[in-house]
Formats: C-alpha cells, structure tokens, sequence
C-alpha cells in the first residue's frame, strides 16, 4: 500500500496548500498519509475534509524542532486530537520565536551582501510569519543568489553556514510529553539527516529519546537506501521502538530537489507500524 507519513504545505515550508497537497497525493496513489508541517498542525482541518472527499486516509501529524545537545533534531507527532488547545498554544509560542530569528538571519544575509531577504522571504511565503531558511533560500535562487536549493542552504543556511543562526527550541521530552499529552506518538524524523556534536552519535540521541518515552523512528525516508533503512531498522527493534516513513515532500517544483509524494519504500515488516502505535494509543 502506498503510503507517506512526512510532507509539508503552506502552512509551514512546503508550496501547495494541504488540500492541492492531498490532491496531488491522492493522484499519485497514496492511501494513507501524514501532513506533517513544521511546529505547526492548523492545516490538518483543510487536509482532512479534502482526504474524506478523495478517500484517503489522514493521520494527524507535526514535525516538531527541538534542540539537543545545540543541535536541532526534527520529532515528529503522529495521531494526535488536532483540537488540543495546550498542545496547539505551546506550539504558537515556539512558533512565534521565528520572528526574531527571521530577523538575525536576515542581518546575517545581509553582512554576506544580499539584502532586504526578510521582505523578500515574507513575499515568498505570502505572509510576515511564520518564516523558515526554506522561504530564504527560495528568495536566494529566485534573485540569482545561489543556483539552486542544496546550494543555497550548504553554502549560506543550514546549521554550520553563515546564516545558519543558532536558535533555542524546546527540549525532546517537553516536545514527546506535549505529543503525548494530546494522545500522541513521538518518532525521530529523518535520524540520519543530524550532524552530531563531538562525542556524540545516533544511538546517544535513540538512548535519550526511549527514556523521555518516545515511540518510534522514520526508519524509511525519502531516498535512503536499503541500507540504510536496515541499518535503521536493527537500531528501531533494539530499542523497542516502531516503524514509520516519508518522502518529506515540499514542493512540486522539480528543482527544489526531493522525493515525490508516496515516492518510498515499505515499512519493514520486523517492526511495528506507526499505524498499530495509534491504534494502542486511541
Ligand atoms: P527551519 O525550520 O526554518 O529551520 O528550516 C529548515 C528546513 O530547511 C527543513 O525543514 C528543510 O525543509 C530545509 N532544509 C533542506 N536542507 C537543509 C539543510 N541542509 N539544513 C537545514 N535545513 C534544510
Ligand atoms: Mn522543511
Ligand atoms: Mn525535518
Ligand atoms: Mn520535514
């Protein structure tokens, strides 16, 4: 069954809005999905009345930042009630720290000679706020700055470049208890995308993450290979954790670079399924 349990709209950095996501999802095949936007899950409502109309099945989802040891670490909540109130205004609060962020990368931006890039990200992005290095590094390209996505971020915005500023988000137990509290999962997204600190590796970060009472890990995502997804896999039934899966799509624009909606392999069938972790829960 085709499946994709990570993907972005509007709501936060992707280019088509949950229900042109869900529609396009549902013309690729894709059965059950997540919208998994970046600390943010207002679009679930929108989402959800045009999965009932094509038939697919929605699970409510957010892919939340978090910081550890400096280092951001994606944890994704899946299965959620989308009408917690707490859970939904402990997000906006941390969502509202992207604006004095947007502000420091926009001076770093600026002391690289490209200017007014806040403006232009909030053109992107069609909105003041909330804004992510995604509506940045679209600014980039589309002024000639950097030829393409990848370029953009490795040379000008991710973690270690110039404009990659350091932010504080909340900690993986505040961001697994918040997910719980509503009658979430917690899973580690992408676990092989992090640059981890000196002395510090994945199995420091799954350690941590099991004893805050986290459930799982994107073992399949995007393009990793059936390698990595094994490699992934030993790591998940170690430590007793379940099993989930992504493209982490963005965008239709084929030079954003990605995977295409649904575009991944299954899930491996030694663990347990993101699926059977909601149903426990419920
Ligand atoms: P933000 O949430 O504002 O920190 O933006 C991070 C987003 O940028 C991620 O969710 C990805 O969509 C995108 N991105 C792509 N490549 C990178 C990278 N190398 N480092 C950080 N972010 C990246
Ligand atoms: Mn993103
Ligand atoms: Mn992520
Ligand atoms: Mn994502």
């Amino acid at each position: 069954m085709k499946y994709d349990y990570h993907c972005h709209s509007t709501i936060s950095d992707g280019s088509l809005t949950p229900d042109q996501l869900i529609s396009r999802a549902h013309t690729f095949g894709v059965r059950q999905i997540s919208l998994t936007d970046h600390d943010d899950f207002s679009g679930l409502k929108l989402a959800r009345e045009t999965a009932e109309s094509c038939g697919i099945n929605l699970i409510n989802g957010v892919e939340i930042s978090t910081t550890w040891y400096k280092k951001t670490i994606h944890i994704l909540g899946y299965g959620f009630n989308c009408e917690d109130k707490t859970f939904y205004k402990n997000l906006e609060i941390m969502r509202n720290t992207r604006i004095e962020r947007a502000v420091r990368i926009e001076a770093e931006l600026t002391k690289l000679g490209f200017p007014n890039t806040l403006i232009g990200a909030q053109k992107i992005a069609g909105r003041d706020f909330p804004i992510s290095r995604t509506h940045f590094a679209r600014y980039l390209i589309k002024q000639g700055y950097c030829k393409n996505f990848p370029e953009s971020m490795n040379k000008y915005l991710s973690d270690d470049a110039p404009a990659g500023v350091p932010h504080q988000w909340i900690d993986i137990p505040n961001a697994i208890e918040w997910i719980h509290n509503a009658g979430g999962v917690a899973f580690i997204a992408h676990p092989l995308r992090y640059k981890f600190p000196e002395g510090l590796d994945l199995i420091d970060l799954v350690k941590d993450f099991v004893s805050a009472g986290g459930d799982g890990l994107e073992v399949v995502y995007a393009n990793h290979s059936p390698r990595q997804i094994e490699h992934l896999t030993e790591i998940a039934f170690k430590y007793n954790l379940g099993a989930s899966g992504g493209s982490d799509f963005h965008s239709n624009d084929t030079s954003m670079g990605g995977v295409e909606l649904g575009h991944i392999g299954q899930l491996p069938a030694k663990l347990i399924p993101l699926t059977r972790l909601i149903e426990k829960v419920k």
